[in-house]
């Protein structure tokens, strides 16, 4: 189907930041599959691992127990401050699962209509009720008629869920991303989680954080909402957490973690040995790389050399990060730039029209992060020169 126009570069095999095309070309990947490949390409310990998985078991199916499952269970939910977690497939998948459990929260508050709280500029899928939730027209452009159940607010003003918790007493959560991706790398101001939490404790709303893009060590802390020091009661996973192996995960805390039982939800694949054993062996090489710290340093390194380089050119508007998780936003659409850094072999993205978004494997070193800077610096003087705002 023609949904997806992808630029024409086909990749057949890569190693640690490196892609390699089919004619051999070699490319810097600071874009990591878009959050997903974290260790980078053909890690060797998650190769094993998932090597060593499909010799000996990939599906049962959760007729049955899984302790491979259990295991990962146990280190995320410990990871994460959480209590239980369902798994998934897909960040849409882990979203809609959250959105299940919040109209379960309603109903046994006796809400009959229950509203989410979600926010201009999110992205939170492309299924029904998680494309509902996403705040981008063009997501949802053909696809009325649209769940009901979500109101939305701006981002990063807690004035304006305050107004809506006054006008309607039906709301039970609010979802966000705790720094918007999709919607142009928009990091929050300090203490706004924090004020949200605040909130949902007052009103016994749920605090849903959709980590699917900043989890997994890549905004600098394992948990983007670790910045703040606050938990959440309940959180999406996915992308990086197997590394490109397909595993999604909803974890939740405290009263929300007994929302669901025998029989409200289900995946045939969710969580089967083949997806908890890839995701351990991510977990684990995390762990011993100290992915978080490593993510933080190397981001502010990446972050001050593009300031340095591009910080007082005009048409560049801001430049912003946390960990590996940059944004250079420019004064006019740039999705040119993309082609223009693929010719010189570096994969950038471009996100809401005119921000370039970087999301370098968290394992790259200091003189790939260089490379990178180098390369967009370049990129972007020679776009800015040719075309207007
Ligand atoms: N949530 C966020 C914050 C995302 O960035 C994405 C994907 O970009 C999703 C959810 C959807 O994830 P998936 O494409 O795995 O369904």
């Amino acid at each position: 189907m023609a949904n997806y126009s992808p630029y024409p570069v086909a990749f057949q095999w890569g190693e640690g930041v490196w892609l390699y095309d089919v004619n051999g070309e070699r490319y810097l990947d600071a874009l990591s599959g878009i959050a997903v490949c974290g260790l980078g390409h053909a890690h060797p310990a998650v190769a094993e691992a998932i090597s060593d998985q499909s010799g000996k078991l990939l599906h049962t199916s959760n007729l049955y127990q899984i302790p491979l499952q259990e295991a990962l269970a146990a280190k995320l939910t410990a990871r994460a401050g959480m209590d239980k977690v369902f798994f998934c497939n897909s960040g849409a998948e882990a979203n809609e699962a959250a959105i299940k459990m919040v109209r379960l929260h309603g109903h046994k508050k006796n809400i009959e209509t229950p509203l989410i709280v979600v926010m201009e500029k999110a992205f939170h899928g492309r299924t029904m009720a998680t494309l509902t939730a996403t705040g981008n027209d063009k997501v949802q452009q053909g696809f009325a008629p649209l769940l009901p159940g979500f109101i939305r607010a701006p981002y990063n003003d807690i004035g304006a869920i305050e107004r809506l918790a006054a006008e309607h007493g039906d709301i039970c959560a609010v979802l966000l991303e705790p720094i918007q991706g999709e919607g142009g790398v928009i990091i929050p101001d300090p203490g706004y989680l924090a004020a949200v939490r605040g909130l949902c404790d007052e009103y016994d709303w749920l605090m849903c954080l959709d980590e699917v893009q900043t989890g997994m060590c890549r905004s600098g802390q394992w948990f983007a909402f670790q910045h703040e020091k606050i938990l959440p009661d309940v959180m999406t996973l996915a992308k990086a957490l197997g590394n490109g192996v397909p595993v999604g995960a909803c974890l939740a805390r405290g009263a929300a973690a007994d929302l669901m039982q025998p029989g409200s939800h289900g995946s045939t694949f969710g969580g089967n040995p083949l997806a908890a054993r890839a995701a351990l062996a991510v977990m684990q090489v995390l762990e011993d790389i100290g992915a978080d710290q490593k993510a933080a340093q190397a981001g502010q390194m990446l972050l001050e050399t593009l300031r340095g380089r591009l910080a007082d050119h005009p048409g560049v508007k801001d430049i912003r990060g946390k960990g590996l998780m940059l944004g250079i936003e420019l004064d006019r659409d740039c999705g040119e730039l993309v082609n223009m850094a693929l010719q010189k072999r570096l994969l950038i993205n471009v996100t809401a029209g005119n921000v370039i978004r970087l999301l370098p494997p968290l394992i790259a070193e200091t003189a790939q992060l260089q490379q990178i800077a180098d390369t967009v610096g370049e990129v972007v003087v020679d776009f800015l020169q040719d075309s207007r705002a």
